[in-house]
């Protein structure tokens, strides 16, 4: 193993392959020494050892016989960056993206993960593949050894489901803190906040079905929570779907407002800023405003790969475009959350006997809420919401 940089060190790396072949040379971090040469984030002060040693190994690269048997392998998190000299062909001839795993592969690595643990039979992989949307497999290694961490705590011999999903609690939350003191008043407007989610998810035809609600606070900043917990991996929303995700968004600030007679809080400030960055997308990159038309607006500017593609924008759009923008998310968003209230006014009951329950136990599951719900009036009450909005 070689370590650090010299052009020398590439010298030697490519002479002990060729010995040893057939063999694979494994470059991690391949950015470290295979920056772009012009500028690029080293600014003025160029690093000349750096340097000498991407140029070693380009030259040792173009003298390369593949008929000896070696085969260079090289990983980067930010291809970006890389010299255009390394990504020529004849150099590395193949790129591979390893993106996030998806649901399958989620699955599949919790499985190998878990292979180093004794696993009680009631764990269930696919929930807590199911859970971890987003997760990579250091994420989900994580997950398994807080898992494994709980178990010994109590004294367990075997990691079972209820230790793993609190492991993703753990990670994705952060600790209970269940010596949090929050007043009662505090606490009775939490749930009936996280009902209010709940409630709109229930009703709305694509909502992610509800998992768990929960007013115990947890240290990363939120107070109570609801869980939904989608049934498959997505690829692809459409318009009825997405305006379905933010009127459950919108929820937790409507039940506060129906219940509290239009005393708001700043609880749902995470739901809110959520909620406004989607439809500013609706508006903006899908092309789903009949006011501003199938058109994107902003130019993605320097979009770095493999990051959230759209943090910095160029405006292309005149004054008046922008404030057409402002107004349709603006018109949206009241929209969809007079969609939220309209279906929390219908279910008032039903949002108060959930909420009562919530304060006592503290967390429900989805089989506990629906023991709660008025039989038969769940699907009355989409027709009625669905009617009040065309
Ligand atoms: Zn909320």
């Amino acid at each position: 193993m070689f370590v650090g940089v010299g052009a020398a060190r590439v010298r030697d790396l490519f002479e002990q392959a060729k010995q040893k072949a057939p063999c694979i040379i494994f470059i991690d971090e391949l950015d470290a020494i295979g920056k772009s040469r012009a500028g690029g984030r080293g600014g003025i002060f160029s690093n000349d050892e750096r340097e000498q040693t991407l140029n070693q190994l380009l030259a040792e690269m173009d003298g390369f016989d593949t008929s000896k048997g070696v085969i260079i392998m090289a990983a980067t998190n930010t291809p970006e960056v890389l010299d255009a000299a390394l990504m020529r062909a004849g150099r590395f001839d193949r790129q591979i993206i390893v993106d996030r795993p998806d649901l399958e592969g989620r699955e599949a690595i919790l499985k190998i993960h878990v292979g180093k643990v004794t696993l009680s039979p009631d764990a269930d992989l696919k929930v807590i593949a199911a859970r971890t949307p987003g997760m990579v497999g250091a994420d989900l290694a994580n997950i398994v050894n807080e898992a494994a961490l709980l178990a010994v705590r109590r004294n367990g011999n075997q990691v079972q489901m209820r230790d793993l999903e609190e492991a993703i609690d753990r990670v994705m939350l952060g600790l209970e803190k269940k010596n949090r003191v929050m007043t009662a008043s505090d606490k009775e407007r939490v749930a009936y906040h996280e009902t209010g989610h709940a409630l709109v998810a229930l009703s709305v035809e694509h909502a992610v079905p509800v998992y768990r609600v929960s007013i115990i606070p947890r240290s990363v900043g939120a107070l109570g929570h609801t869980l939904q917990l989608p049934t498959e991996e997505r690829y692809l929303m459409t318009l009825p779907e997405l305006e379905d995700q933010i009127t459950v968004m919108m929820g937790g600030r409507a039940a506060e407002e129906s219940v509290y007679n239009g005393v708001i809080s700043t609880g749902a400030g995470d739901d809110l800023q959520r909620a406004s960055e989607l439809i500013r997308q609706m508006v903006m990159r899908f092309g789903m405003s009949d006011r501003l038309g199938h058109l994107t607006y902003g130019a993605p500017h320097n979009a770095q790969f493999l990051r959230f593609p759209f943090t910095s924008e160029e405006r292309n759009y005149s004054e008046k475009t922008s404030e057409a923008i402002d107004e349709e998310v603006r018109r949206i968003s009241d929209r969809l959350y007079l969609r939220a209230k309209t279906v929390l006014t219908s279910r008032r009951a039903e949002l108060e006997r959930i909420a009562r329950e919530l304060i006592l136990k503290e967390t429900l599951d989805r089989r506990q809420i629906e023991l709660l719900l008025s039989p038969l009036k769940q699907i009355q009450n989409v027709a009625v919401v669905i009617g009040a909005e065309e």
